[in-house]
């Protein structure tokens, strides 16, 4: 029995007067259900859950990739938490689609000359491959320590005039600092 059915089970008897909406999917190959629960039900099912050591979210951090239906986690649970989806214009897909669909150029093409979007998506292998090359050796790193305070806009104000396609990407995201690269290339 799925777990979707074992919890319609145990709540067919209770479930009268309740509104829920339970939707099943895949989150990381596992068995997952999203749950939408109002009021007093939501401690039911929690319990529920909890006993029957389901694997479950809420509706408002976990949505479906519109390409292939499962599930993506869209609020962070960590300071090191990067999302590892695409938005574009109307859809949402997960990184496998990302990848398998040939998102990538439109995806950069929103990061391009823009020193307040940074990628999180792209591999550096991937980068490499449409043509970008990484300039700096050593992370860039903002933060709160000592020396973490290189400047997104003044490392692009100083490429400028040297490269027309200058793109910043994550490589670390922690709680007191980021690090982050920049990738170049010229048309
Ligand atoms: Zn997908």
């Amino acid at each position: 029995m799925t777990n979707e059915k074992v919890l319609r089970t145990m709540l067919s008897n209770e479930q009268k007067n309740d509104t829920y909406i339970l939707q099943q999917g895949k989150l990381n190959n596992e068995e997952f259900i999203i749950v939408e629960a109002y009021g007093d039900k939501e401690d039911r099912y929690v319990n529920i859950m909890d006993q029957q050591s389901i694997e479950y979210g809420y509706s408002d951090e976990y949505t479906f990739c519109s390409d292939c239906g499962n599930i993506i986690r869209t609020s962070p649970n960590s300071y090191s938490w990067q999302p590892d989806y695409y938005i574009g214009d109307g859809f949402i897909v997960c990184n496998e689609c990302f990848n398998q669909e040939g998102y990538q150029q439109d995806y950069i093409e929103t990061l391009i000359n823009e020193c307040t979007r940074v990628n999180q998506l792209l591999t550096d292998d991937q980068l490499l491959e449409i043509g970008y090359t990484q300039i700096n050796r050593d992370s860039y790193e903002n933060g709160w320590h000592e020396g973490q305070n290189d400047d997104p806009k003044i490392i692009y104000n100083s490429l400028t005039d040297k490269y027309n396609n200058i793109v910043f990407s994550l490589s670390e995201q922690s709680q007191f600092y980021v690090r982050f690269d920049v990738y170049v290339k010229n048309d």
